[in-house]
């Protein structure tokens, strides 16, 4: 099972049309008001082996928060840890106890931008969001832009009725030339997936919320008690 770390909600820039966190409650700030407490809870949780992976991600772009980032990857260290990123600008953060670096890509200037993303020792992933965008990604034209590990991500309906609109009319719909791209990098050295549904994670995975609390899943308002 792994641990979902989510950064304290901070407005996003990035504003992605398709952003799975709109429509999301917000939870009160803990590594604000009780830093202490807060990071003691999390390397409990860290001690306790009940993680397999840690995930650093958010209800907004993790990196908005270097002070954070730095705290919880101090507490992570030795951990398989991933950050889940869209700032493609990561100059000056200490990466170096990530297991997974972590890239989400919405259209194809990202897609041709990526292959001078900082890159890290370990395992450097792209995840590219299937957007219309993509239609022109065949197996011909198809590149790994340098990553290991690419995830081609089917857009997942979220809590508000705008964005989902919004993916109603953009989202890719055939995915015939992805299938065709995975079948062609078998038995690679590079690992490409599609991951087609995000609801079928139930049961893998924990969120630690900014409230300094355990929840079962990010759809729950209320707290695992433990
Ligand atoms: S970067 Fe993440 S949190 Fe920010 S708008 Fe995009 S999907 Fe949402």
């Amino acid at each position: 099972m792994n641990l979902q770390v989510c950064m304290p909600y901070e407005k996003c820039p990035f504003k992605c049309d398709m952003c799975i966190a709109n429509g999301r409650s917000r939870y009160a700030n803990a590594y604000e008001t009780e830093k202490e407490q807060y990071l003691a809870t999390l390397k409990k949780a860290v001690d306790s082996g009940l993680y397999d992976d840690y995930i650093i991600t958010g209800d907004s772009e993790p990196t908005l928060n270097s002070h954070w980032v730095k705290d919880v990857l101090n507490v992570l260290q030795g951990q398989n840890t991933e950050l889940q990123t869209r700032n493609y600008n990561l100059k000056g953060f200490n990466l170096k106890h990530l297991r997974t670096l972590n890239y989400s890509i919405t259209d194809s200037k990202g897609y041709l931008k990526s292959w001078k993303f900082r890159k890290i020792d370990n395992n450097n992933r792209l995840v590219i969001l299937l957007t219309k965008d993509f239609d022109f990604l065949t197996s011909k034209n198809f590149d790994n832009m340098g990553y290991n590990q690419i995830t081609f991500k089917v857009l997942q309906e979220t809590a508000d009725l705008k964005t989902n609109e919004w993916i109603k009319e953009n989202a890719m719909t055939n995915f015939d030339n992805i299938y065709q791209i995975i079948e062609r990098y078998n038995g690679s050295e590079t690992s490409i997936r599609i991951d087609t549904n995000c609801q079928d994670s139930h049961g893998r995975y924990e969120v630690f919320r900014s409230d300094g609390q355990f929840y079962e899943n990010w759809e729950t308002e209320k707290p695992i008690e433990r």
